[in-house]
């Protein structure tokens, strides 16, 4: 019954923002599948992935994620002023540095949404002011905000121009009032010309600088800088199905290439004999040791390197893995990393990607080294974007 009117519920939230879409569609340009119904949007999704992957081997039919709206549990927003002088907060304008107000996103975590707007409201009642881009002074300039779904937990980092910070503890105690779901606030310093976002600089001002949600029955703690999946209930969907294709038996050693806090790793750890975590991000790395102790896990080593170069030092080491599962950014392997995978020999490689572009592209050089595709599954990780996620079984031919 529950579950009936929650499908009605959104079914009706989806015929409303297609009949009413975001006022600010076009000029964010974050939601490009925005003119299509959710329908429309597996079968472009599909068709990308048959017209780049389909030459490889199967397309499997597109995995729907449930949720079509209000997914994203990271949500960032950047602070400006208009020309009257008003302070705004919301994206950058696509392919311009306008910051497009955003107060309500049909993406974004709901409660992340308000808090944002609130902090909007907070700044300027404690006159903290927001920081200029032009002179490189004044106080804030971002907010980001991470919600743990499983459990609830809310993670606020004011990024600010400057380490100091007026009427900081009356700030707090506002923000924590009117909104006593936040379990942590963190300040990030960054001062620098720059587009990156978080400065090098970290103060925890509340709580302890970390969220911890739970995801498939372990727990993972999340930092304000480490990687972690965006779309709650549609990353369970991907897990499973990449851990489906690994099919891991219990003397498979298993290497979790591109890592970040250790998830999927430590998943599989359940079922493996052991374990590789590689990961570059020294933070993430420390989440991802953290994450295993927390889950009792004592069969995943950790690796802070290069993927290829920890592949390459394992192979040297005589350490061969049986499966491999490879999750990098959306540019891709390099080719060193590609030629290292495909000579420490594994019989199972589960490449999870964000990009069908740079996935075909690495495909098929895995093909040129003696493993065929067995198939793809496209996940819709994020719904009216054009962003596509897959999960491929590569195995070794013959
Ligand atoms: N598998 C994880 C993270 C995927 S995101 C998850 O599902 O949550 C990709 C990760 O690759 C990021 O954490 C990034 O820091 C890491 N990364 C980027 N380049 C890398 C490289 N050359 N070697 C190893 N890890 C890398």
């Amino acid at each position: 019954m529950a579950q009936k009117q929650k499908s009605n519920e959104s079914a009706g939230q989806a015929e409303k923002a297609y009949r009413f879409p975001c006022p600010v569609h076009k000029k964010c340009g974050g939601c490009q599948l925005t003119n299509l119904r959710y329908a429309g949007q597996l079968s472009y999704k599909q068709a990308r992935c048959i017209k780049l992957l389909g030459r490889f081997g199967h397309v499997e039919e597109i995995l729907s994620t449930g949720r079509p709206f209000y997914y994203r549990n990271k949500v960032q927003a950047a602070f400006g002023r208009t020309r009257s002088g008003q302070i705004i907060s919301g994206v950058y304008q696509s392919s311009t540095h306008n910051i497009v107000k955003v107060d309500s996103c049909l993406l974004e975590d709901k409660r992340a949404d308000k808090i944002i707007v609130d902090i909007r409201n907070l700044i300027t009642a404690f006159s903290l002011g927001i920081y200029n881009e032009n002179t490189g002074e004044g106080f804030l300039r971002h907010v980001l905000v991470k919600v743990a779904r499983g459990t609830g937990e809310v993670m606020v980092v004011l990024v600010t121009g400057t380490p100091v910070f007026k009427s900081k503890n009356a700030f707090l105690e506002a923000l924590i009032k009117k909104h006593p779901e936040i379990t942590t606030v963190v300040q990030s310093v960054n001062d620098r010309f720059t587009s990156l976002v978080l400065g090098d600089e970290e103060h925890v001002l509340y709580g302890e600088g970390t969220i911890t949600d739970e995801l498939m029955g372990k727990r993972f703690v999340i930092s304000p800088r480490s990687f972690y999946q965006i779309n709650y209930d549609g990353t369970q969907i991907l897990y499973k199905k990449a851990l489906e294709y690994a099919d891991i038996g219990k003397d498979d050693v298993v290497m979790d290439a591109y890592a970040g806090v250790g998830t999927i790793g430590i998943l599989a750890s359940d079922r493996a004999k052991e374990v590789l975590s590689v990961e570059l991000n020294p933070d993430a790395v420390k989440d991802a040791k953290l994450n295993a102790r927390l889950n009792g896990v004592t069969n995943v080593r950790f690796i802070c390197a290069d993927a290829s170069e920890a592949a390459e030092k394992l192979e040297k080491n005589g350490v061969k893995p049986d499966v491999v599962i490879i999750d990098p950014p959306r540019k891709g392997c390099d080719m060193r990393c590609l030629e290292t995978m495909a000579a420490i020999r594994p019989s199972r490689i589960v490449y999870v990607s964000c990009d069908p572009f740079t996935l075909a592209r690495d495909v098929e050089k895995f093909t040129e080294f003696g493993y065929a595709v067995n198939s793809v599954k496209p996940v819709n990780l994020f719904p009216r974007t054009e962003h596509v996620e897959t999960v491929t079984l590569i195995t070794r031919a013959g």
